[in-house]
């Protein structure tokens, strides 16, 4: 048993060197703090095409996961819950940079395609793509609440993210209906912050 204990810290704490997400103040509880003193989430180091090594965050258990994220964000990533519309943290945030997973901080979103939908979650008419044209995003047919959906999820650890609608702006058509709480924010280092 003790042995297993270990086994399980010495991983959780390799994951949290790949970069972990910082969690925001307005989610996270009171005494975790936040270095960054601002209310949005970002990744600790390291530039965003980095990816975890391996696919550990696939292997984290239900435990694991209410450990590493906040309440709210485990009802989204990992329970595919919905945040009320307008609530969102990153619904109005209009900086350049990246948006991230709020599980595995693996670049999900980028500012450039994000817009104003009028939903009340944050809305984005493309997914990230990599240097090399690589996807981030996954996406599959989501058969309930009595519709036919399309969820959209994180390719990494597998965290719902929201869903995609035939609906959105030029040039794709597409809109990517996201909750904040999957998010973390990763704002671009030399933009106009
Ligand atoms: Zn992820």
């Amino acid at each position: 048993m003790s042995l297993q204990l270990i086994r399980v810290s010495r991983f959780t704490a390799r994951l949290l060197n790949h970069g972990g997400v910082i969690l925001s103040s307005a989610t996270q509880p009171p005494n975790m703090g936040n270095q960054f003193g601002s209310n949005y989430r970002s990744l600790k180091d390291g530039p965003p095409s980095e990816p975890p090594a391996d696919n550990e965050f696939r292997r984290l258990s239900d435990t694991d996961w209410k450990k590493r994220l906040t309440p709210e964000q485990y009802d989204v990533c990992r329970q595919k819950g919905t945040e009320r519309p307008f609530t969102g943290a990153y619904l109005d945030n209009k900086q350049t940079g990246i948006y991230t997973c709020a599980g595995c901080g693996t670049p999900v979103f980028d500012s450039k395609t994000k817009f104003d939908s009028g939903s009340g979650w944050p809305s984005f008419y493309d997914k990230y793509k990599t240097e090399d044209g690589g996807q981030t995003v996954a996406t599959k047919t989501d058969q309930t609440m009595g519709m036919a959906r399309t969820e959209v999820l994180c390719a990494q650890c597998d965290s719902h993210l929201g869903h995609v609608f035939a609906d959105g702006p030029r040039p794709t058509g597409q809109r990517y209906c996201i909750n904040s709480a999957a998010l973390g924010f990763k704002p671009e280092k030399d933009g106009n912050l």
